[in-house]
């Protein structure tokens, strides 16, 4: 193996994903405080500690307390460097969360066991579906008194439609809870409380027949070999190919508040998960493999650092490798650029990195000629697939307090809607500005950035749309017809695609009903 191979060969690179309040957060603490990232945990939602998170770069961030959009940290475990993408998890859900998970290799689904599975979960999962990306589980909240195990993974395989492979199984719950028992190891990992913030030192037994188990156990101990007999019989057993291929997760269960389980589940993460996998272009598959470097770009993140307001592309290396001052082709707009300073992300922080290679994410200062979607390669005219634009779920209109200004308004819109902050439908019937959504909080980055950024002041009015489909079709008189049928619901996106605006889910499914040979597109490729 070349030193590209094998730097290649131990990235691990993944993301969280979860409803919010499962644990997310802590999480992310507890496995950069594994990764000694973090000196001692409960510093990234900084702010009860009055310390802010290593990861709030925006004043937006700092004002609400939580993070406005995702970062990256690496951090080594094992033999392995892991990159984990943040992903927003509260009510700043956006568009941003569902491309993030275009950039990762595999996925971690933290579940709080007292809850189940939870609407947030369901709507990610289908994301992660659209490239069969593999996923880890974490019930999470096991000092709690939580739902019986075996019913929290039949509801994860009846409503995800994954089989689930118990890794680790509890010992009790809530104030009983004693720990977990490794049905691989055959070992009993103990649980001790009060250790939250610090790497505990791992208090085992080895054997389920050990009467070491009785001893710490007591009567229950025999209980709890029958309860794993019968786990045994009733769940599916790991199987890797199954794990690739996004059907089966291995499941383990913890507590990240106690700060136990999450190390046994990165060390499943750093053993199984894929390292930096293929990805399509219109023209062939790119191995990471490669010498040659390649990547794409999943999310542009503004006003990090408001002095300087640059703004920040997060790009996905591929294959090869970035060095710091190296020439790359930024494919669309087919002109040479040169990477001087590139960011990586130790951690949350960041640094200029000399290196970095496939599976990595590297941060370029972007002036404005970086979209969504952009592949950049050294020299070969690639153009990277599955980057979508997610139909939106919120809409309003959007309006100018000075009508004079409605050119920047319409400049500033599209500019935002290109970089990927915020979707724009134009109605073919009249001059209303349509913003469109997946999480509410765009709606305030977008009103504030084109305050910034264009000097228009912008206000939202409540608009009775429900949703949005991309409409195409082959039959082109058919679809003449509907254009025509259709035309008070029709409206041009920001890059002037044809969208279906459908005031009710009721109107989009009689319209899907009344027009079969149009298809109704809920993503749409940049
Ligand atoms: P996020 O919204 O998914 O990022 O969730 P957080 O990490 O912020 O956790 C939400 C709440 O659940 C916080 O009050 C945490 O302290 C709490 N929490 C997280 N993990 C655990 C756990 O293992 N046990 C208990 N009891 N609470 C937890």
């Amino acid at each position: 193996m070349s030193k590209h191979q094998s730097e290649v060969a131990k990235r691990r690179t993944f993301a969280i994903i979860s409803h919010p309040d499962a644990g997310k957060t802590t999480i992310t603490e507890k496995v950069l405080l594994f990764g000694n990232a973090l000196q001692q945990a409960g510093t990234v939602k900084g702010k009860k500690s009055g310390q802010h998170a290593k990861s709030d770069w925006m004043q937006m961030e700092k004002d609400r307390g939580i993070s406005v959009t995702t970062s990256v940290m690496q951090f080594p475990y094992n033999e392995c460097l892991v990159n984990l993408l943040d992903t927003p998890g509260h009510e700043d859900f956006s568009e941003d969360t569902y491309r993030t998970l275009t950039a990762v290799d595999s996925c971690l689904m933290v579940i709080d066991a007292a809850k189940g599975v939870e609407e947030r979960t369901i709507k990610l999962m289908e994301v992660t579906r659209l490239r069969d990306t593999p996923i880890i589980t974490f019930m999470n909240k096991l000092d709690r008194d939580t739902r019986d195990p075996i019913e929290l993974m039949d509801e994860v395989e009846d409503v995800l439609k994954i089989a689930c492979a118990p890794i680790t199984w509890p010992i009790g719950m809530g104030k009983e809870f004693k720990g977990v028992y490794n049905l691989y190891d055959d070992e009993v990992i103990l649980y001790s409380t009060g250790q939250g913030h610090t790497i505990q030192e791992r208090r085992t037994i080895q054997g389920l027949d050990s009467p070491e188990l009785d001893k710490e156990l007591g009567a229950y101990a025999d209980d709890f070999r029958d309860e794993i007999e019968l786990v045994r019989g009733a769940s599916h057993e790991f199987d890797l190919e199954m794990f690739l291929a996004g059907e089966l997760t291995p499941v383990y269960f913890g507590t990240a508040l106690g700060n136990f389980g999450v190390d046994h589940m990165l060390d499943g993460l750093t053993a199984w998960a894929p390292a930096p996998q293929a990805r399509e272009t219109h023209d062939r598959k790119v191995e990471p493999m490669e010498e040659k470097f390649s990547g794409f770009v999943f999310k542009i993140q503004a006003n990090m650092d408001p002095q300087h307001r640059d703004r920040i592309a997060f790009l996905r290396i591929v294959s090869g490798k970035y060095q710091k001052g190296m020439k790359s082709k930024h494919v669309r707009i087919g002109k040479e650029v040169r990477f001087s300073d590139a960011l990586t992300f130790m951690a949350g922080d960041r640094e200029a990195v000399e290196e970095a290679s496939a599976g990595d994410i590297i941060g370029l200062h972007n002036h404005g000629s970086i979209q969504i979607g952009d592949t950049f390669t050294q020299g070969e005219d690639l153009k990277f697939t599955g980057i979508p634009h997610f139909a939106p779920e919120l809409f309003k209109r959007i309006r100018l307090k000075d009508p004079l200004k409605q050119k920047q308004l319409l400049k500033g819109i599209i500019q935002l809607s290109e970089e990927g902050a915020v979707q724009v439908f134009r109605p073919l019937k009249n001059n209303d500005l349509i913003v469109g959504a997946v999480g509410p909080l765009q709606f305030d980055v977008v009103a504030q950035r084109l305050k910034d950024e264009y000097k228009v002041e912008a206000i939202y009015e409540p608009i009775s749309v429900a949703t949005a489909r991309w409409v195409d079709s082959d039959d082109k008189q058919k679809m003449a017809e509907f254009e025509k049928k259709a035309y008070d619901n029709l409206a041009l996106d920001g890059g002037d695609n044809l969208t279906y605006i459908a005031p009710t889910m009721v109107n989009l499914s009689l319209a899907q009903e009344r027009y079969p040979d149009v298809n109704f597109r809920s993503t749409r490729e940049h």
